[in-house]
């Protein structure tokens, strides 16, 4: 099965987190223990207000990693 990236965004623990556990096809349920990108296991929180959440930004820095797409500057930095 195609899978462009091998990771999966989850939200948990009131933010928005990256997984590369296998995620089922509908994503990852509610109450599941899902290990996340920046070095936890958390459970997943899959409402619809818990994607509105703030990305994790251990995540997102090794999301961008594994993506192989470089981080886009800091808003601001020169
Ligand atoms: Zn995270």
């Amino acid at each position: 099965m195609y899978r462009p990236h091998p990771f999966s965004w989850v939200p948990a623990d009131g933010a928005r987190h990256a997984s590369s556990d296998t995620k089922p096809t509908s994503g990852y349920p509610t109450g599941i223990c899902v290990a996340t990108l920046c070095g936890h296991q958390l459970i997943a929180d899959n409402t619809e207000l818990a994607w509105l959440w703030d990305t994790c930004p251990d995540c997102n820095t090794a999301a961008h990693v594994l993506a192989e797409v470089p981080m886009p500057p800091a808003v601001g930095a020169r």
